[in-house]
């Protein structure tokens, strides 16, 4: 089959596209002079999550099958292309910090009684050791007096981080140098008729026409857009704030428990809070402090990345939970505001990588909070799919699409 003409489609451009797209250009039976390998992206790579997560890597996410397989393809990328320059890539420490927030200078009116927070699913993982009251010393950009306990949950050994639009935009890059093309342009219908795959249509990002490219494989990696191009794949999503804060602070991930005082409120904002809340938040070696706030479900998915709406108050809080438990991050400024949308697999679990029952069409979606962590892996399942027509290099019979399709 590797020595056949082959026309292979990649549905999205973000890291999972961008991972699968690098990956079938290093695989041994890959030949630029038949097979031609295609990126449509709608909008711009890396304009959902994948530009947008928090970048963590560690051996102790989930699931098991591909997550040490992909710890070890994110290091070895690193190596090979200096992604420590290129992307960040670096080994960090991980911990989760119970604590008690402060209140803030001025405060506005705390109107009603606060929710639940809706934790990201990364911090379902069993609590780490407890060092007690002692945080790390290193750990110094907490006020002291705030924290209650310091749990260990990786170290530099099992745990590591990239920026993820940076690594996501050198994958679509060193995929192009080496013969990949990526086309912006909504992908609009996928031709399935008769024995197998055909074609897929997209209507061209700048001039609105549309085209359809002939297909012998796709890949269908579109994150939470996926159920929109192919209804059959159960495929779901929830809305995530995060902010990029300007502060160079010691290299750790940080989880947290943040009881917030009973009369908590944010200077300026009438907005309810709930008694705790979790923010996550990663330090990153470009001096900044990545934090995401809770998952919630107002605003359904838009048609596309770039209508994603993100609402700056929620921002706003998860700066302002930062602060009640940080004056170093109380007193940096806010670069970034941003949302994009978790993938989930309507029955829990995930991702789901591999065939449909449709012949030459794979699914490589809905990697959770941990797509970032396991695309490496999922790029190089996909081209042992394409290339050796299976999995090699991992067992992920239980990610098989058709378990849950
Ligand atoms: C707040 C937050 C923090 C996170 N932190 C981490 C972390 O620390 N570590 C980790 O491992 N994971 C993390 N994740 C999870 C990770 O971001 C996702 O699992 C991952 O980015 C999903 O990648 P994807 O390529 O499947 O989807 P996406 O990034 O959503 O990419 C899909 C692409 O498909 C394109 N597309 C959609 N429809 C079409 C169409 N019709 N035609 C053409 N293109 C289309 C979109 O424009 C988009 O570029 C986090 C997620 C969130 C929300």
């Amino acid at each position: 089959m590797a020595s056949e003409t082959r026309n292979i489609v990649i549905v999205g451009g973000g890291i999972i596209g961008c991972t699968s797209a690098y990956f079938l250009t290093r695989h041994p039976s890959f030949n630029p002079a038949i097979h031609k390998i295609t990126v449509l992206e709608a909008t711009a790579i890396a304009s959902g999550a994948s530009g947008k997560a928090g970048g963590l890597l560690a051996l102790w996410a989930y699931p098991a099958n591909i997550v040490p397989l992909s710890y070890r393809l994110h290091a070895e990328l690193a190596k090979e292309h200096d992604g420590a320059r290129r992307w960040g890539y670096r080994a960090v420490h991980c911990g989760s910090i119970d604590a008690k927030g402060k209140k803030l200078d001025a405060g506005g009116t705390d109107e009603g009684k606060g929710e639940e927070w809706k934790k990201l699913p990364k911090t379902h993982i069993k609590p780490g050791k407890t060092i007690g009251v002692e945080i790390p010393k290193e750990l110094d950009w907490f006020d002291n007096e705030s924290i209650r306990s310091y749990s260990e949950m990786g170290d530099p050994s099992t745990t590591a981080q990239v920026h993820p639009y940076q690594f996501t935009t050198s994958m679509a890059d060193l995929a192009k140098e080496a013969g990949a093309n990526i086309i912006f342009g909504k992908v609009t219908a996928l031709d399935y008729t008769g024995h197998g795959v055909n074609g897929v249509t997209y209507e061209d990002k700048e001039t609105k026409q549309s085209h359809t490219l002939p297909a012998t494989d796709i890949i269908l990696a579109a994150g939470p857009w996926t159920s929109k191009i192919f209804p059959d794949a159960p495929i779901e999503s929830t809305r995530a704030h995060s902010v990029v804060i300007k502060a160079d602070v010691s290299p750790y991930a940080v989880f947290t428990e943040i009881e917030l005082p009973k009369d908590f409120s944010i200077p300026g904002k009438k907005r309810r809070h709930g008694k705790n809340v979790n923010p996550e938040m990663y330090a990153r070696p470009d001096g900044t402090v990545y934090a995401c706030g809770e998952t919630d479900d107002l605003t359904p998915l838009p048609a596309t990345a770039d209508l994603v709406a993100c609402d700056t108050s929620r921002c706003d809080d998860i700066s302002a939970y930062l602060s009640s438990i940080s004056s170093v991050l109380k007193s940096s400024e806010v670069l970034t505001k941003q949302a994009c949308y978790l993938p989930l697999v309507s029955s829990g679990g995930g991702p789901i990588i591999g065939e449909t029952g449709i012949k030459g069409l794979l699914l490589a979606t809905g990697h959770t909070c941990w797509g970032i962590q396991n695309s490496c892996a999922t790029g190089k399942l996909v081209s042992e799919f394409v290339f050796e027509g299976g999995a090699m290099s991992a067992n992920v019979e239980s990610l098989d699409p058709r378990n849950v399709m």
